[in-house]
């Protein structure tokens, strides 16, 4: 039986509103141990916080994703932090720029994820960043601001191996999608190959994202496993073996307890 975890995923959203609990039941019959939800707003987050009470093996981040960038007025702060408190909280994010889809302004987005690194680092939480498009201007804000000290993971890496050494040197991690299946994502597999083990994590980014044989549909936690089965292949180890190695990886980052 493989052990997995679903590092990354959004069971606040509404595709799940209507049977998340069976979503949950088939992700925990397909050896997935423990998921992570991840807050893209301060209303997500604290749906992303009641879900995680409801169930032990579920987590929960804050945060503010780039899509919705402001400046954090000081109320939404203290709120954020004040649910940062919370123990079933494991993260801070997802936090990070889109120049992809640029739908704040970038300076916005450049901004708030400042503030949110100096916040992750006052509530001592590993941050989880998004990044398209914007290698460069990630790698100098978490820089510039820190980051190191909390440390934290890019996930749904997008970028080259040359970028996944910047990021590695940073001490961050690196977590890799359902993409990694599909047939353009040579890159994508070469960052798979060569990133250090103790380094890698896998995630689905539910409800988006979904690996083959299922791309199209919505996507949901029990299919980590199709993209496992990709990285188990790409670095020719077994199932069981690279589940447990990335499992691993993310209980030590986030300091999951309980499992
Ligand atoms: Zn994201
Ligand atoms: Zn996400």
């Amino acid at each position: 039986m493989v052990r997995l975890i679903d590092s990354h995923t959004h069971l606040d959203m509404p595709q799940f509103q209507k049977d998340l609990h069976g979503v949950i039941e088939r992700a925990r019959n397909s050896g997935v141990v423990a998921m992570i939800t991840v807050g893209i707003s301060l209303d997500s987050s604290e749906k992303a916080l009641e879900i995680a009470r409801k169930y032990p093996f579920i987590y929960s981040t804050v945060g503010c994703h780039p899509h919705g960038a402001h400046d954090l007025p000081g109320e939404e702060m203290s709120r954020l932090k004040e649910l940062a408190m919370d123990p079933r909280v494991v993260a801070w994010g997802e936090t990070g720029l889109d120049y992809y889809r640029d739908r704040a302004p970038r300076d916005k987005q450049r901004a708030c994820l400042r503030q949110q690194v100096a916040l992750a680092r006052e509530c001592r939480l590993p941050l989880v960043i998004h990044d398209r498009e914007a290698h460069d201007d990630v790698i100098r804000i978490l820089k510039d601001e820190s980051a190191q000290e909390v440390g934290g993971v890019i996930h749904c890496f997008s970028g080259d191996w040359n970028y996944a050494k910047k990021c590695l040197d940073l001490g961050f991690y690196i977590s890799v999608p359902g993409t990694v299946t599909y047939k353009n994502a040579e890159i994508q597999r070469e960052v798979v190959r060569k990133c250090p083990l103790e380094r890698l994590m896998v995630e689905t980014d539910a409800p988006y994202l979904t690996p083959v044989p299922y791309r199209g549909k919505r996507n949901e936690p029990a299919y980590v496993v199709f993209t496992a089965k990709k990285v188990s292949e790409l670095r020719n180890m077994p199932l069981d073996e690279i589940s447990e190695r990335l499992t691993e990886n993310t209980v030590r980052l986030f300091r999951l307890t309980g499992l």
